[in-house]
């Protein structure tokens, strides 16, 4: 290249490094694993990471806040986002509808955003099949069972019956671990929070989504 501008990683890139295309981080685990504080922390600590707000057909909890943890929805209304193809993914989980929105995440991704999703088995599923060069699985495993029930009673905000059905949901989504790139176990938060943070950094370096590569190693081979 005769190019007389010097070219160096600062003028390519707009962010730590390289310009790159974002990615889909998706967080699993049965309810209770501990996924919910690891997503906060994650979310804490990296600027550059958004939360895909999903719907929800599912009552409101306390501490949570409509928009920012979902967007608590009718039934009517969900339908009405499946018909006009608002969705990136939807499952029935737990006799509610929870689905994707696609709003912004498809502008933030090609602007070097990532997103992090909380969703289970099968809307990784679809998001994979949709979406896989974007998409990053993470799923997270309690330590035990015992201590999973320990938790979801901690929790202090379900039912007796709503608890039972999780345990037994949760042993439904550990079976299907194997539809995931990485599987952390969450025996101590900091510990768990650390490695999932590794796997985020680590792939923002993957070779595929660092599009500012192509020119950056232009500059480096051209004498
Ligand atoms: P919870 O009601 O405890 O917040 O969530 C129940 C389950 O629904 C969790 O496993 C959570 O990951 C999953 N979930 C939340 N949002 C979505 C979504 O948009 N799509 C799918 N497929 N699952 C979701």
């Amino acid at each position: 290249s005769l190019s007389a501008a010097p070219l160096d990683a600062a003028s390519l890139g707009s962010r730590d490094t390289l310009q790159r295309r974002g990615l889909m981080f998706i967080l699993s685990s049965p309810s209770g694993a501990g996924k919910t504080t690891i997503a906060r922390m994650l979310l804490d600590a990296e600027p550059e990471l958004g939360l895909s707000v999903s719907a929800t057909t599912r009552s409101i909890r306390p501490g949570e806040v409509d928009g920012r943890d979902y967007h608590f929805v009718p039934q009517t209304e969900f339908d009405r986002m499946v018909e006009d193809g608002e969705f990136y993914e939807w499952a029935r989980v737990f006799g509610n509808s929870y689905g994707t929105p696609k709003g912004q995440i498809r502008a933030g991704l090609k602007s070097g955003r990532d997103f992090l999703f909380d969703i289970d088995w099968q809307g990784t599923q679809q998001l994979h099949q949709k979406a896989q060069a974007d998409v990053v699985r993470v799923f997270i495993l309690p330590p035990s069972l015992e201590e999973l029930h320990r938790r979801l009673v901690g929790r202090g905000t379900d039912s007796v019956e709503v608890i039972a059905a999780r345990m037994a949901r949760a042993q439904a989504e550990i079976s299907h671990w194997d539809g995931y790139d990485y599987v952390v176990i969450n025996d101590d938060v900091e510990t768990c929070f650390a490695k999932v943070r590794q796997i985020l950094h680590a792939e923002r370096m993957r070779r595929t989504r660092q599009t500012g590569l192509i020119d950056f190693v232009r500059v480096l081979t051209s004498k």
